[in-house]
């Protein structure tokens, strides 16, 4: 029998980088769409890992109530959900769970960028310390609840550098690169971001 993962999310970046690391012939990945489900979500946690299971315990319940019957097919049925943001230390771990809406939802990153610049005027290297973090909670349909966390550590730089990657890969050097996560390639920066730590620990947490 196989195993179906539900992601909670719209992101097909996301639900690629799951696939590419759940690479198993009888693993089924599907996003909540896919999936038939669209529930309303309040991400209103105080943490990323607060949030990411609100995320997944709100597709679950929804899952439950529209299919009530599908989970018999399978060997196990996972609801994923992540949420991932960046902690500035000097900023009292600011943006953090508010990253996306940090300035405003609509607001540019460019200008989420600059301001993070702007706030940090004057503070030395040593003092410019950030992360990006990612939780991901895994929930079955028994309720049994598993939550990973993990971080991509480095400095908030002094100008934006760099096309790749979104949200404030511009402004977050990587030290021992030379560069910011915005310069490197996709591949290069899927090797060693946040996000897919977590997935390697969520993984290596479900099948051992
Ligand atoms: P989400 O939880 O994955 O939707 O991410 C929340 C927000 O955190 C994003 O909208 C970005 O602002 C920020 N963020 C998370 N991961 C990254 C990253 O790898 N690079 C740049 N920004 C990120």
């Amino acid at each position: 029998m196989s195993v179906k993962v539900i992601v909670a999310t719209k992101n097909q970046g996301k639900i690629r980088e799951i696939k590419s690391i759940f690479n198993f012939e009888n693993w089924e990945i599907l996003t909540m769409k896919e999936e038939g489900l669209d529930p309303d979500i309040v991400e209103d946690g105080k943490t990323f890992e607060e949030n990411s299971l609100i995320k997944a315990r709100r597709v679950r319940e929804e899952y439950l109530k529209k299919k009530p019957q599908d989970y018999v097919n399978y060997e196990k049925v996972y609801i994923f959900a992540d949420d991932s943001g960046l902690e500035v230390d000097a900023l009292n771990k600011e943006p953090g769970v508010m990253s996306a809406r940090y300035l405003g939802e609509d607001t540019s990153y460019h200008i989420k960028n600059q301001a993070i610049i702007d706030r940090l005027k004057g503070v030395e290297d040593k003092f410019r310390t950030a992360r990006f973090v990612c939780a991901i909670a895994a929930i079955d349909t028994e309720g049994t609840e598993t939550v990973v966390r993990d971080t991509l550590e480095g400095i908030i730089g002094y100008k934006e550098a760099g096309v790749n990657g979104f949200g404030y890969d511009p402004i977050f050097v990587l030290p021992d690169y030379g560069c910011t996560s915005g310069e490197l390639s996709m591949e290069e920066k899927n090797k060693i971001s946040h996000r897919g730590k977590a997935l390697r620990k969520m993984l290596k947490t479900l099948t051992e």
